[in-house]
């Protein structure tokens, strides 16, 4: 029974990385199309200006509508780009050696050094960790 626990939480595990992975491509290729939106709206504005020059207008209110847009689509940038930031996994620095591994390896990838685990959940924590990050999990009581 364990032992099948112990499966599924480990595919629990893959799945959620990968999903991970998905989201931030996703993520991206959002952005990537908010920002050629914006450089559209930019050019939109130069044309604007430009007819209104040569019709001796001013068009600001249509630029300042677009102004407006692209405020918008840089807000959503923004976001994405806190969300892109969340999502990368966290890393662990070997006490031993100061490579740096993924959050979920138990061991340094380039000594071996056994990193610092969270005995009730098993995650790999940071040297300096007083609680686990992902249960709560008082790692050092003699934190004040
Ligand atoms: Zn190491
Ligand atoms: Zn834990």
């Amino acid at each position: 029974m364990d032992f099948i626990k112990k499966i599924e939480s480990g595919l629990g595990l893959v799945t959620k990385r990968s999903e991970e992975l998905v989201e931030v491509t996703k993520l991206k290729f959002k952005k990537s199309s908010l920002e050629k939106q914006i450089e559209e709206k930019q050019l939109e504005i130069g044309r604007i200006i430009y007819l209104a020059y040569s019709q001796n207008t001013t068009g600001n209110e249509e630029v300042a509508a677009i102004c407006n847009d692209i405020k918008e689509l840089e807000k959503q940038i923004d976001e994405i780009n806190k969300r892109i930031e969340s999502s990368q996994p966290p890393e662990i620095k070997c006490p031993n050696c100061g490579a740096v591994s993924g959050i979920d390896a138990s061991y340094c990838s380039k000594c071996g050094e056994k990193l610092l685990t969270c005995p009730n959940c098993g995650q790999t924590l940071a040297e300096d960790a007083n609680f686990c990050q992902k249960c709560g999990e008082l790692i050092n009581d003699n934190a004040e």
